[in-house]
């Protein structure tokens, strides 16, 4: 059994995390530090993980934070000889994800990027799949309302909290993982409101030697309708398929071909102890990579200033 804490005790730590850990048969949540005071039933909580670090005996940890506390925190949990386990995005820089990698390797410890969206059975069978013949376009959409999914996180639009591609980051996951080639970015417009500095929205253009035609990326999180996470792939043959409600369902032609029941966190920890047990590290830079390029390569308008 491995012993773990979590750093960062917020809406994904309590939603997924301690859940997926409590049923996992490999792990035990034994601490968990943030930086609000937590309360939780039998498990010592700090305000600083330096503290949980040297006070309570455990071999791997959760880092659940904001992605601009990431890299320091997995640093001092690296070199304490922990295993990491890194929520999306794994850091604001690649160079951050790059140096974790390295001290992992020195340090002989597991450090493994979640990317909790690619850990869809439907996601694996579009994979499966893509794979048959070339791919003729693919058209992301990724609408929903922010105030609904982030209410009252200002981090999100601060530099370093990737605004819009806070989500936008999972479609990027699936489509690394489903188109059988790499994603280049070609153009890329961001919509920043006056007050912020981070994009409500975003439309990308990609490109790869797998796909003939255009991978369009539509980020919006200015969308009240409900939501739209879909990614929509045509076939050279003209066969249409469909990964919709964020990657849990995959079509071909309208019919249904597999569908996700959640599960998703659950498999993530399951990867991680198989990691652990195998001495090895998954460290998969490829979504940040691309949202990376896209800030690099482009346009910005300024739109509206946000409240809410
Ligand atoms: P959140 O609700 O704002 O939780 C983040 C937690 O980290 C808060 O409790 C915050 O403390 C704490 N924190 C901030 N700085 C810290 C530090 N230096 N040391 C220790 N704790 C610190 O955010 P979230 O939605 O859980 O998202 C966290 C990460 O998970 C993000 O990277 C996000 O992309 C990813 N994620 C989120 C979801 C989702 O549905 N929400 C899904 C998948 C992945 P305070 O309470 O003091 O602010």
């Amino acid at each position: 059994m491995n012993r773990i804490g979590i750093v960062g005790f917020g809406k994904i730590a309590n939603d997924q995390h301690v859940p997926a850990i409590a049923g996992s048969g490999a792990f035990e949540l034994v601490a968990v530090a943030s930086r609000s005071p937590v309360t939780l039933d039998g498990i010592p909580a700090f305000t600083d993980h330096l503290q949980m670090l040297r006070e309570v005996d455990m071999s791997a940890v959760a880092v659940c934070t904001p992605p601009s506390v990431r890299y320091a925190i997995a640093r001092d949990c690296l070199e304490a000889g922990k295993h990491v386990m890194l929520e999306k995005p794994p850091g604001v820089t690649l160079g951050e994800v790059a140096a974790l990698a390295q001290l992992a390797v020195a340090k002989g410890v597991t450090l493994m990027t979640t990317w909790h969206a690619q850990a869809n059975q439907a996601v694996a069978a579009a994979a499966d799949a893509l794979r048959e013949e070339r791919i003729a376009s693919v058209d992301i959409v990724w609408h929903e309302d922010v105030r609904k999914w982030h209410p009252g996180q200002a981090w999100i639009w601060e530099p370093g909290g990737f605004g819009v591609f806070d989500p936008g980051i999972n479609a990027l996951s699936i489509a690394t993982r489903i188109v059988p080639a790499s994603l280049i970015v070609r153009g890329a417009k961001l919509s920043v409101p006056a007050n912020k500095a981070m994009p409500i929205a975003a439309e990308l253009e990609l490109a790869s030697p797998a796909v003939d035609g255009k991978i369009g990326v539509s980020l919006d999180w200015r969308y009240a309708q409900g939501e739209r996470w879909t990614i929509d792939v045509v076939m050279a043959s003209g066969q249409r398929l469909a990964l919709t409600e964020g990657g849990a369902r995959f079509a071909v032609e309208g019919e249904e071909r597999a569908r996700s029941q959640g599960g998703e966190y659950p498999q993530l920890y399951a990867e991680f102890a198989w990691l652990i047990a195998s001495k090895a590290s998954h460290v998969d830079l490829e979504p940040l990579r691309i949202v990376a390029d896209a800030f690099m390569l482009a346009e910005r308008a300024q739109v509206e200033a946000f409240e809410g």
